[in-house]
């Protein structure tokens, strides 16, 4: 792997299921990397310190803010959410494909920065089986339900803005998804700028030998 990655940038309603999808995406191919929020929200009873999250204070998160250490941050639900940019520039200079899995106020500031950030938006089939997915994972309480819910609202504002729009029906299904928007995106022209070079030169080359 030589060729820099691209940034993909994939959000959702709380409970469309986006978390488990770039789960398994990157559980299935090994050319993704998963960029690790810090966040100053505690942790869940199935999330894992420094895996799911960078558990932090807030103190510790105005720092990272003030050094400059975030590609992007936001504000959801009275907590802040933010991504260090160092793994992120690191992987994709590697080569990997990096998948940043964020609320749309930081998704939109980072394709203000990187115009070239590809973003993607995840749906669940319905309204109503968003609500069922968020009541049944069981770990929030009613009222954090409904704040999350009424972000989703907020949310819905700006989803015309991202590149594509996709449903998560079926977590294998959207996996594949995923993995072929991504695939496509990098057949871009615009991303097959050494492939072009090449190209004219083993032409000139051809016909320079006849
Ligand atoms: P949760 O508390 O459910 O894990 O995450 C709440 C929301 O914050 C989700 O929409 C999630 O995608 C988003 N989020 C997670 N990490 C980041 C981040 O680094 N930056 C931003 N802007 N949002 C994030």
């Amino acid at each position: 792997m030589s060729k820099k990655g691209l940034q993909i940038i994939l959000s959702g309603f709380s409970g469309s299921g986006k978390g488990t999808v770039v789960k398994k995406l990157v559980e299935k191919y090994d050319k993704y990397a998963l960029s690790i929020s810090a966040t100053t929200r505690g942790p869940r009873d199935n999330e894992v310190e420094n895996v799911s999250y960078f558990y932090i204070t807030r103190q510790e998160f105005e720092e990272l803010i003030n050094q400059d250490k975030l590609l992007e941050y936001a504000v959801y639900s009275d907590n802040y959410y933010g991504t260090p940019a160092e793994y992120v520039y690191e992987k994709r200079n590697a080569g990997y494909d990096v998948i940043l899995e964020i609320e749309t106020q930081g998704a939109l500031k980072v394709k203000e920065k990187c115009p070239e950030s590809i973003l993607i938006f995840m749906m669940p089939p319905s309204i109503e089986e968003l609500r069922k997915r968020l009541t049944d994972r069981g770990t929030e309480t009613e009222e954090e339900i409904n704040k999350r819910l009424q972000q989703a609202k907020r949310e819905t504002k700006v989803m015309d803005r991202y590149d594509y729009l996709i449903i998560n029906d079926n977590v294998d299904d959207c996996v594949e998804l995923l993995h072929n928007i991504i695939v496509s995106e990098h057949k871009r022209v615009e991303n097959r700028l050494e492939l072009i070079e090449k190209c004219k030169i083993e032409i000139n080359n051809l016909l320079e030998g006849e």
